[in-house]
């Protein structure tokens, strides 16, 4: 199927595209990679009358590290993400949580912002914000707010973007010296979507105990969920194997998962109880390697 017709603007700078979003309304739409958008648009489960497509717009793909943060550009690929040694040597559940996602091809072209943006809750890097508790830079025409990454995708398939607002950049906390974090997912086949996913990202004091715990779950919920009774259970604690295991428990009666095409509601919470254990006492090993 072809998708609907609609006028097409390629801009280069972010305030061309910002006054574009306000000309058009709502009858725009942002796209970026177009690996999650252009397959709605030919199958027409969606249409509009202009597309303004903005990956060319300059200096929104760096990855640097700038103050407390890791700054990543909302244009950055996926592929990007991934080759990026800074990535690959300090933010371990970043790089994980890359790699994993669907296919080379479609890496190649989608874009971190559009990852976010899309607010499809089995997707990867949502769940490894909420876990590593990012902020999002969003840009518009009255100019620039944070938002955490909690409060960013609000439901299925809907953020908090307002009309005429765009993703500009992902801002990831510079990881403390003694904490460790994972991204693990569990999927039917490799490049698919998950069953289930979790991120774990855990700071540790000096005596081994948890100062923080960031725990993110994808694919089990209608939106990208942080399991906030499981990361309250374990602040202050080790983590033992009795500790990780009821940690997990708790993971799994925060999640509210439903039957789809990658399994049924309960296959998806055993699985989900599985992993979350594993990520747990996994992030935490890493934490202890100073
Ligand atoms: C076969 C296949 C398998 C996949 N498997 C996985 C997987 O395993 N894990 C996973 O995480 N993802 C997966 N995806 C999704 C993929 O990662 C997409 O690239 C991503 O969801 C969207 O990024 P994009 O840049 O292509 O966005 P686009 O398709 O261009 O846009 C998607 C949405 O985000 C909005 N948007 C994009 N950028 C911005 C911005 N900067 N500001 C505001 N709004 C913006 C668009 O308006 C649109 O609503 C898969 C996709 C395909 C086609």
């Amino acid at each position: 199927m072809h998708p609907s017709s609609f006028e097409y603007f390629a801009p280069t700078k972010m305030k061309e595209a910002l006054e574009l979003l306000s000309k058009y309304g709502e009858e725009a739409k942002i796209m970026a990679g177009g690996q999650s958008l252009i397959p709605l648009l030919k199958l027409r489960i969606a249409a509009y009358s202009y597309i303004i497509d903005i990956s060319r717009v300059e200096g929104l793909n760096k990855i640097r590290e700038t103050g407390d943060f890791l700054e990543i550009g909302a244009l950055t690929t996926v592929n990007e993400l991934e080759e990026n040694e800074l990535v690959k040597e300090k933010y371990r559940i970043l790089h994980e949580a890359a790699v994993q996602i669907a296919d080379p091809l479609v890496r190649n072209r989608g874009t971190v912002g559009g990852n976010i943006s899309h607010g499809d809750p089995s997707n990867d890097l949502p769940a490894v914000a909420i876990a590593t508790k990012a902020k999002l830079e969003i840009v518009g025409k009255k100019g620039k707010r944070l938002v955490d990454a909690d409060s960013f995708i609000t439901d299925s398939f809907t953020t908090s973007l307002e009309e005429g607002e765009i993703l500009g950049k992902i801002l990831l906390p510079i990881p403390k010296v003694s904490s460790g974090g994972c991204y693990i997912k569990q999927k039917k086949s490799a490049g698919d979507f998950s069953v289930a996913a979790v991120a774990v990202n855990l700071v540790l004091a000096e005596d081994e105990t948890i100062k923080s715990a960031g725990i993110g779950l994808t694919s089990v919920a209608p939106k990208p969920t942080r399991a906030n009774k499981a990361e309250r259970y374990i602040e202050g604690k080790k983590i033992y194997d009795s500790v990780a295991r009821e940690a997990a428990r708790i993971i799994v009666s925060e999640a509210e998962p439903s039957t789809d095409f990658y399994g049924s509601a309960d296959y998806k919470r055993k699985v989900l109880g599985r992993i979350a254990e594993e990520a747990i006492n996994l992030a935490f090993e890493r934490g202890l390697v100073r």
